[in-house]
C-alpha cells in the first residue's frame, strides 16, 4: 500500500494509478509525487504546477507540464500539443513555433510569387 502524500490515505497505485489514468488522460507514473486518484486529479484540475512531468519529444528532457503548457498558452494562446500535435517544453516548443512561423512566412511569399 501507498500512503498520499497530501491526504494521507493509504491507497492500492494500481488501483488508483488506473483511475487517475481513465479520468485525466495523462500517466500515473509521471506524477513527482505519490497521490491517490483524487488528489492527483484534484491538483490536474487547478492546473498546479511542480507535479505533473512529461518528458519532451524533441530534447527528451522531463518538464513540467502544467507550467510550460500554461506559459505557452499565455503567450501563443495555445498548448504545444494543441499547435504541434506533440509534447514539448516551453523552449522547444518556442523554437518550433518560430520555425512554423517562418514557413508561413515562406509560403506567403512563395504563392506571391507564383501569382505574378
Ligand atoms: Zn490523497
Ligand atoms: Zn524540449
Amino acid at each position: 500500500m501507498e500512503k498520499c502524500d497530501r491526504c494521507g490515505k493509504e491507497f492500492d497505485e494500481k488501483i488508483e494509478g488506473e483511475k487517475f489514468e481513465s479520468e485525466t488522460g495523462l500517466i500515473y507514473d509521471n506524477l513527482a509525487l505519490t497521490l491517490c486518484a483524487e488528489c492527483a486529479i484534484d491538483a490536474m484540475d487547478v492546473m498546479e504546477s511542480g507535479i505533473y512531468f512529461e518528458e519532451c519529444t524533441k530534447c527528451g528532457n522531463a518538464y513540467d507540464m502544467i507550467a510550460d503548457d500554461a506559459a505557452f498558452e499565455a503567450v501563443y494562446g495555445k498548448t504545444p500539443e494543441h499547435l504541434f500535435g506533440t509534447l514539448l517544453c516551453f523552449d522547444c516548443a518556442e523554437e518550433a513555433y518560430e520555425e512554423y512561423q517562418e514557413e508561413l512566412l515562406n509560403t506567403d511569399w512563395m504563392d506571391e510569387e507564383d501569382e505574378e
